[in-house]
């Protein structure tokens, strides 16, 4: 009687243990797999990730290039500084009634591309939007600093014209002005905004008007 007791018991005991470690193994084989689909290409080294990306949503190559205000050639907007003034990595597009008349302006994607980040940074940057274009099997880079607001989430397509955000101030740090950046080596840092080496950096108005 009392084997049988025992007996059943450790049966019992079996069972559970044969349970919960299918339940660990499933458990971990879910948490890979969430790892998979939100892994982002954020280096040289994903590449292949990149490339696999956009085979696969080819409606989003780059065919054209616009200004990023007053679509679609900055109509209402003037450039305050120049690419390569005062060793400006970038542009600064500001709206002609000056201020913070531009302030909550729209800002569009110059392009078609991937969106891999869209975030507030620190540094005097604010909320900064990063698009990659694929354009003629080479691959660009966008940057739209300071803004506003941002509508745009990391890791999804975009296409040109569309807005992605507002023309700010990086949180009071400046009068309202969209810094624009087109860089034509990508998944550089962010860097100042200003240097003296300019490698992997585009004439924004050059880029947008030639392609
Ligand atoms: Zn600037």
């Amino acid at each position: 009687m009392y084997y049988a007791i025992f007996f059943r018991a450790c049966i019992l005991i079996l069972g559970l243990c044969i349970l919960s470690s299918c339940l660990e193994k499933k458990h971990q084989a879910k948490k890979t797999t969430k790892k998979e689909i939100v892994s982002t290409p954020q280096s040289k080294s994903d590449l292949q990730l990149l490339d696999s990306l956009f085979n696969t949503h080819k409606e989003f190559e780059s065919i054209q290039f616009d200004s990023p205000v007053g679509k679609p050639s900055y109509k209402g907007y003037y450039n305050a500084q120049e690419f390569r003034e005062n060793d400006h990595l970038g542009e600064d597009w500001n709206g002609v009634g000056g201020g913070n008349s531009d302030l909550g302006d729209p800002i569009y994607s110059i392009s078609n591309g991937y969106i891999y980040s869209s975030k507030n940074i620190d540094g005097g940057w604010g909320n900064v939007i990063r698009i990659i274009h694929s354009y003629k099997n080479k691959y660009y880079e966008s940057i739209y600093a300071h803004c506003d607001s941002i509508f745009v989430k990391e890791h999804q397509f975009i296409k040109r014209g569309e807005q992605i955000g507002t023309i700010g101030t990086a949180n009071g740090s400046y009068l309202a002005h969209l810094h624009l950046e087109v860089r034509d080596s990508i998944f550089m840092d962010i860097g100042a905004g200003y240097s003296t080496e300019s490698k992997g950096y585009l004439n924004p108005t050059e880029f947008i008007k030639t392609h």
